[in-house]
């Protein structure tokens, strides 16, 4: 890892545009702003809140694969609650406690998410930065002539009530790509799909269990939306097949699944059959009338020109500790990037760095310094066997990084309770997946982390 210094030199004010208005938009709207920069926010919603805005319309293809389908931002669906105890998804400097009359689980709805997020907004007054309706269609390097400065040109389109009522175009010193990375659906490649009967979609798409009811659903993928969707589907369809490829060696394919006695285990979809049969890998099949992918999403970035001098694939590439790519840093950033993290924290680590660096209070190491350590951690991932699809998962490295990024900023490290209760959080709903929202182990614990919280409202 190379290190980053802070230096004295003259504080630079940039003309900065950020796109998307989501948790990560947010938090980088405030520290932009707070290290002094001029700060325009583009959002194609007309709120804040980004994924956790639940949308009752869908994809006008539910597979979420045709390339000029309707598209919809959210993933939410109705009964959706968060995976993690709601302190430990608290920004970094503004506790997400809770408010009475509201949502007071720990584990709280979407809808409580969006008036955090919403408050947020009003607290560090971003509102007035942000252009809602507006999406941005296209962002390229440009040299303007007068100066042979390097800016970013950015052409937004805003639209009311679904009319385009004006295109723009504008030139920002810096873009911060903020934009999601859950809305671009990835699915499983099954032998036999195309000649399959059922109906297939993308859980991405998924809003309400009623549609179900009496149905016979295969869901591919066990990550948390793949379990989560199973359960609320269970409670009105005749019987859910999950199918995984990662399961404990534990499992047992002959019998269901937790609470729900019409959930049951298998391994991976090896083929679909005319007759509407799904087979899977260790033999048992079913008919089914739904195939739901709950297979993830990829990264994607339409709008995005840079030449080729970044490339999208299952990662985004080359990029230096998952923000910068070096050659044209600091210019063009991405907050948000990493996978399996607490994202909101993270986003704010993220967007200081970016912030002072951009205002060169902070230097970044030169280019080759920044491509060399690009590639030892690339070769780091293949030698581990590591899928690449899996590159910006931070899994046991996250809070190391994270400590590296406040390290950046000059910020103090994230408090341990932290990382504590994010471990207990996943063992937690590992080992009871059916009540995990409705108890936590750990009072102490809790205590600790309301304590800690709690000062920060003062
Ligand atoms: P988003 O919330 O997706 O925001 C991106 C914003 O950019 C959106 O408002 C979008 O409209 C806007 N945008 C996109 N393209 C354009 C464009 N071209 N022009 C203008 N605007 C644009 N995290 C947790 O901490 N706890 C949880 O319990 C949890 N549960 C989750 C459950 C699901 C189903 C999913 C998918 C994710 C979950 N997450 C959870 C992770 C989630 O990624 C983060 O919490 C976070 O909210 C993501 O914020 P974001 O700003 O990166 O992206």
């Amino acid at each position: 890892m190379a290190n980053c210094q802070i230096v004295d030199q003259v504080y630079k004010c940039c003309k900065v545009g950020v796109i998307g208005a989501g948790a990560a938009g947010l938090a980088t709207a405030k520290e932009l702003i707070h290290e002094g920069h001029k700060v325009t926010v583009f959002e194609q919603a007309m709120q804040v809140g980004g994924l956790w805005v639940y949308d009752p319309e869908v994809d006008s293809d539910l597979l979420g694969v045709e390339p000029h389908r309707k598209r919809v931002h959210s993933s939410m669906y109705a009964s959706l609650r968060t995976n993690l105890p709601r302190e430990v998804m608290s920004f970094i400097d503004f506790p997400f406690l809770t408010q009475q009359g509201n949502d007071e689980r720990c584990y709280p709805s979407h809808k409580e998410v969006v008036l955090y997020l919403e408050k947020f907004a009003t607290e560090f007054d971003l509102l007035d930065v942000i252009q809602f309706g507006t999406s941005v269609e296209h962002v390229e390097l440009v040299t303007t002539d007068s100066t042979s400065e390097k800016q970013w040109k950015v052409i937004t389109t805003r639209r009311i009530d679904g009319v385009v009522d004006e295109v723009k175009e504008e030139l920002f010193d810096a873009v911060v790509v903020c934009s999601g990375h859950y809305f671009e659906p990835k699915i499983a490649n099954i032998p036999g799909i195309n000649n399959w009967p059922g109906k297939q979609m993308h859980s991405h798409n998924y809003r309400l269990a009623q549609p179900f009811t009496n149905q016979c659903v295969v869901i591919i993928g066990t990550q948390p939306s793949g379990m989560d969707i199973s359960r609320d589907v269970a409670n009105v369809a005749k019987e859910v097949h999950i199918s995984g490829r990662s399961w404990n060696s534990s499992i047992n394919f002959a019998k269901p699944m937790g609470q729900h006695q019409n959930i049951w285990p298998h391994s991976t979809v090896i083929r679909t059959c005319e007759d509407g049969t799904v087979k899977f890998k260790e033999g048992s099949s079913t008919m089914a009338d739904v195939i739901m992918h709950c297979t993830g999403y990829r990264y994607y970035y339409p709008f995005l020109d840079t030449k080729g001098l970044v490339t999208i694939t299952d990662i985004v590439k080359p990029i230096y500790q998952h923000v910068f790519p070096p050659s044209l840093a600091p210019s063009l950033s991405f907050v948000g990037l990493p996978h399996k993290v607490l994202p909101f924290p993270l986003f704010q680590f993220q967007a200081k760095w970016v912030a002072m660096v951009l205002s060169g209070k902070v230097k970044l190491p030169p280019t080759s310094e920044m491509m060399e350590s690009i590639k030892a951690f690339y070769d780091q991932c293949e030698a581990s066997g590591k899928p690449m699809h899996q590159w910006h998962d931070l899994g046991d490295i996250e809070f190391k990084y994270l400590d590296w990024l406040a390290d950046q900023s000059g910020s103090e490290h994230l408090e341990s309770w932290r990382s504590k209760m994010k471990n207990i959080a996943f063992q937690h709903l590992f080992n009871n997946p059916d009540t995990y929202q409705d108890q936590w182990p750990d009072e102490d614990l809790h205590q600790e982390a309301l304590l800690c919280l709690r000062k920060l409202e003062i």
